[in-house]
């Protein structure tokens, strides 16, 4: 019975990135691996449904942001996220984003994930050692700390990719400080209308800096101010 169930929602996980790739929202093969790799139902509340298309409330006020915000993420991240490279994942709330960049950094790379909200940290602990990453997170290379992920996290930089999955009013400096030159920053900036906005840190470390595309994530904030809603 167990194993019917298992197979099943690994089947639906699959039909989920399928749906993605046909409507163009995921168009490389790695992030449709990754994301296969990666059971997206581990990371959400039981009562949730895992592989509808939305934002789910994660509670402290925080959601999982939706399957193809996701996608999009890692595909403008794709190229950051090669084999021993380091990425950083502010705001890693479940922890399924930083759980995807372990995947594809691998055991000589690093993935770092910084969360405000202790509780939160401890249970995308417990997700990641349900899912595909859990090797990972055991032999070190994917680590979930708790801290204000304005600052960053110095530790592991300069980052080759750092994603940001709340909005900030402005780019923090110190995410651009740990940036490492040819890497890219992915972060939605703005308050009520926000854009994502892609950075790329430029050999001469000067920055480049578009809008993908409008966005509505929770804010980038002090705990305090978030747990007040
Ligand atoms: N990528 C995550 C997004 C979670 S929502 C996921 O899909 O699961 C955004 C997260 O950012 C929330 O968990 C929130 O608690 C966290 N957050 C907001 N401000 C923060 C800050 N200053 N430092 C660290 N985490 C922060």
């Amino acid at each position: 019975m167990e194993r019917l169930w298992t197979g099943s929602r690994i089947n639906k996980n699959k039909k989920m990135v399928e749906h993605l790739q046909s409507s163009g929202v995921i168009r490389s093969k790695k992030v449709a691996e990754v994301m296969e790799t990666i059971d997206r139902a581990l990371f959400v509340p039981e009562d949730a449904s895992p592989y509808m298309d939305s934002p789910m409330q994660i509670g402290y006020n925080a959601t999982i942001s939706a399957p193809h915000m996701h996608a999009t993420c890692l595909e403008l991240l794709e190229n950051h996220l090669k084999p021993g490279m380091h990425s950083l994942d502010v705001g890693s709330g479940t922890g399924y984003l930083t759980a995807c960049f372990a995947i594809m950094v691998g055991p000589e790379g690093r993935a770092v994930g910084v969360e405000h909200i202790p509780e939160l940290v401890e249970s995308s602990l417990q997700n990641v050692q349900k899912s595909a990453a859990a090797p990972l997170l055991k032999a070190g290379s994917l680590v979930l700390h708790t801290g204000d992920g304005r600052l960053g996290w110095p530790e592991h930089s300069p980052y080759d990719a750092i994603h940001v999955g709340a909005a900030a009013p402005e780019i923090p400096q110190a995410l651009i400080d740990q940036l490492k030159p040819g890497g890219r920053l992915v972060i939605p900036v703005g308050n009520i209308f926000q854009d994502l906005q892609v950075v790329d840190k430029n050999p001469d470390g000067s920055v480049s800096i578009r809008s993908e595309t409008s966005v509505r994530y929770v804010p980038l904030t002090s705990r305090e101010a978030q747990l007040r809603g």
